[in-house]
């Protein structure tokens, strides 16, 4: 069975109403969040289940981080919440390093990736899911520009998830948007010959039986300029909503081992108003993609 979360936002877990609209949606099982501290037993009162997504964002490590594992062994409580978390899968972003830290080399992000989700085997019970980031021109900025670009281009492409996919027991999260953003930027800058939806096929074909979440939320921009990842909620009329829904039903109809579905949305709004808002686009999923 899908479950569906809603994103957490600011404000939310303190507005005892706005979950209530969540709890009583009948159709959202609970919260996404990388927040701990004061955050999963407000969720948790609130009759909701919290799906920790990214623990260590606030320290700006993920799983090619050298260090993953030390950071999470000093925060007793992160440990506890994703030993907690209720879904069976528990994600982290992977190929983020250069992004948030310094540059280091393909081999390097690969072996710590590796190394980082066969140690949290040993020690969390679940299905330990990766997420990749964007590839976007205007990130690759600074020094160090054509190095992470090289990177960038590697963590977002088929070959690492394959890799890291054979070499763990690891499987995918797909966030639709990251991937919709990296393949247009590839085809806009002609480093991908085909159509999204080629490029869609071939991460299909590397993922699809390891897929186990979804990330889904719509860009702004266009094919020519390149897309933005802004985090926006699905408008039917819209036409990026409408190039998301069809990616998003060619993912569900060829992973069969979806666990849960992510409204993954930055909607700037009211508590109360963001809940309406996430319940309405949980509606959306289930009528066009479930
Ligand atoms: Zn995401």
């Amino acid at each position: 069975m899908v479950e569906i979360y809603a994103s957490w936002s600011p404000g939310l877990v303190d507005d005892s109403a706005a979950l209530k609209i969540l709890k009583d949606s009948k159709i959202i099982a609970g919260i996404e969040t990388c927040d701990v501290d004061n955050t999963l037993n407000k969720i948790e009162k609130a009759g909701l289940k919290y799906n920790l997504h990214n623990a260590l964002f606030k320290q700006k490590i993920g799983l090619d981080n050298p260090n993953f594992i030390n950071a999470l062994i000093q925060k007793p409580n992160i440990l506890a919440a994703c030993k907690n978390s209720y879904p069976p899968v528990l994600s982290f972003h992977a190929g983020h390093e250069a992004l948030w830290n310094k540059y280091i080399t393909k081999e390097e992000i690969l072996s710590n990736t590796v190394r980082n989700i066969k140690m949290l085997d040993q020690t969390i019970s679940k299905k330990i899911i990766f997420e990749t980031p964007n590839y976007y021109e205007k990130l690759f900025t600074g020094v160090d520009s054509v190095a992470n670009k090289n990177t960038l281009f590697y963590v977002t492409s088929p070959e690492f998830f394959r890799q890291v996919l054979a070499k763990t027991n690891a499987g995918y999260l797909f966030d639709i948007n990251h991937n919709l953003v990296s393949g247009a930027e590839k085809i806009r800058l002609k480093e991908f010959r085909g159509e999204i939806q080629d490029y869609f096929a071939e991460i299909l074909l590397a993922v699809a039986k390891e897929t186990y979440q979804i990330h889904l939320n719509v860009p702004n921009g266009n094919p020519i300029d390149g897309y933005l990842d802004i985090h926006g909620p699905l408008k039917l009329a819209q036409k990026n909503s409408k190039l998301v829904l069809m990616l998003a039903k060619e993912i569900i109809d060829s992973c069969p081992n979806i666990k849960v579905i992510t409204m993954e949305e930055t909607s700037g709004l009211a508590p109360k108003l963001h809940a309406k808002l996430m319940v309405k686009q949980a509606q959306l999923i289930q009528k066009h993609l479930l």
